[in-house]
């Protein structure tokens, strides 16, 4: 069946995803997606909150791997030291929802599915993807590259001009 619900539906980035939640929770092991979920869009680097946000998890004990469907390997391979620091195993071409590569992050991660959330900013390639290889899965919005906050500021300042202001905040 076609399931497209999170079990977290997350109004913000991971950055507000409760890493306490999901421990309470019984989530011992977190796959993660890569591109806007915890790396702005062809930035190479991770941003000091994400770095902060993915000690945390780790101190919490919480396993984690990122799986993404990102094919371009030269771009993928530019910040592997960034990952090895980390400790962060990385699974490219994923093809997300297909399950075949989560479920090898599964078995790398070591524990039963329903103790597995799936992250990403995607519902058709990370929710749908973790729902069928029935992991716990949290939608979360999407970390926005300098030149989208550009975009969305204008698209904004735009809707203002056609929008009562009570409509929008
Ligand atoms: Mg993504």
């Amino acid at each position: 069946m076609l399931n497209l619900q999170p079990d977290y539906l997350v109004k913000g980035s991971i950055l507000k995803l409760s890493i306490q939640t999901l421990l309470s929770d019984g989530i011992r092991g977190l796959i993660l997606d890569l591109d806007n979920t915890i790396m702005k869009p062809k930035a190479a680097l991770f941003e000091a909150d994400i770095l902060e946000w993915l000690a945390e998890a780790k101190r919490a004990g919480l396993k984690m791997i990122i799986v993404t469907n990102n094919k371009n390997e030269k771009y993928l391979s530019s910040f592997d030291k960034a990952l090895a620091e980390l400790d962060l195993p990385m699974i490219i071409k994923a093809k997300k929802p297909r399950r075949t590569k989560l479920n090898e992050a599964l078995k790398i991660l070591d524990l039963p599915a329903e103790q597995v959330c799936v992250i990403g900013d995607r519902v058709l390639t990370d929710v749908w993807g973790g729902n069928r290889i029935k992991c716990k899965t949290a939608f979360v919005r999407p970390l926005l590259g300098k030149e989208e906050i550009l975009l969305f500021r204008f698209l904004r300042k735009i809707e203002k001009l056609f929008l009562h202001p009570s409509h929008w905040d």
